[in-house]
């Protein structure tokens, strides 16, 4: 495995492999890597030959009230477990090469999938996202790209970034990878404390049991959701969303139709959660 920190590096090794007729798989993360991040490694490898996974804590995706100071840093255990688990490149690049002095431009993606959920509560959150995304598309020139659908109204956005700019990329969504009791992974959750990690397990259960009720009472969406808000109140938690939306354009639904997805996002203690299950 390459460990590449600059541009002119990365785009000759990607030249190289591209000469060769061997296609291009990237996963962006932003460390503190987990079997999620792994799991969207094999994924890539499924489709493609080579494998390019970035590292970057990427600044613009954070307001300043959030966690960029203490997100999880971990690069020495991420690069080991990424080379145990086949990447041909981890490339993280340095902040300053991202954003160099009088970096000017940004990405706003607009519409019904930036209205709401996590919109409401990190407004330029998936502007910074997109920005990002879009530069190291450029940068690595994928084929393929793998998204969590842990994300997923980040995974729609992206989808959607990458028809509107007609960017030659295929952009796949990858299930949610689950601790045994089935909190969804996440870097942040480092930031539990025992008791609250006691808790963050019933996201789930009360995710499913609202999904439940929606699947057999088609018209009571608002009721099941109401029911839903109420159980993760009274186990600790203090619920941002939880709502139910269609599957591909994420419009907000009031009778359930199939495809969609519940999705919720919820704050125990410090740590905010995010889950949704497809119903
Ligand atoms: P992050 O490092 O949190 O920015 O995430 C990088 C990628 O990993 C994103 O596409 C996430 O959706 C994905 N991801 C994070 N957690 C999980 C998980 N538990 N299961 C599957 N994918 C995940």
């Amino acid at each position: 495995m390459h460990v590449v920190r600059d541009l002119h590096t990365l785009r000759r090794f990607i030249a190289r492999e591209k000469s060769q007729g061997h296609t291009v798989g990237f996963v962006p993360t932003m460390g503190a890597l987990h079997r999620g991040h792994i799991s969207l490694i094999h994924e890539a490898k499924k489709h493609c030959d080579y494998v390019v996974v970035s590292i970057f804590v990427n600044p613009k995706q954070f307001a300043a009230h959030e966690d960029l100071d203490t997100y999880p840093r971990t690069e020495e255990q991420d690069l080991t477990l990424l080379e145990q688990y086949g990447t041909a490149i981890a490339y993280v690049p340095h902040t300053d090469s991202m954003y160099p002095e009088h970096f000017a431009t940004n990405i706003h993606i607009d519409g019904p999938l930036h209205e709401g959920l996590c919109s409401t509560t990190r407004p330029l959150f998936f502007d910074g996202v997109a920005l990002v995304v879009l530069k190291l598309f450029n940068q690595v020139q994928p084929d393929i790209a793998i998204f969590g659908e842990k994300d997923y109204q980040q995974l729609c956005i992206i989808q959607q970034m990458v028809r509107d700019l007609d960017l030659p990329i295929t952009v796949i969504g990858a299930p949610i990878i689950r601790e045994h009791d089935g909190l969804a992974l996440s870097s942040r959750n480092k930031y539990l404390s025992d008791e609250e990690r006691n808790i963050a397990p019933e996201l789930y259960t009360i995710l499913q049991r609202v999904g439940t009720l929606i699947s057999k009472n088609h018209h009571d969406v608002h009721g099941a959701i109401e029911w839903g808000k109420r159980q993760l109140h009274d186990k600790g938690f203090a619920v941002d969303y939880l709502e139910l939306r269609s599957e591909e354009s994420l419009l907000p639904m009031q009778v359930y139709h199939s495809p969609c997805r519940l999705l919720v996002a919820a704050t125990v203690g410090t740590c905010r959660l995010l889950d949704n299950i497809v119903i």
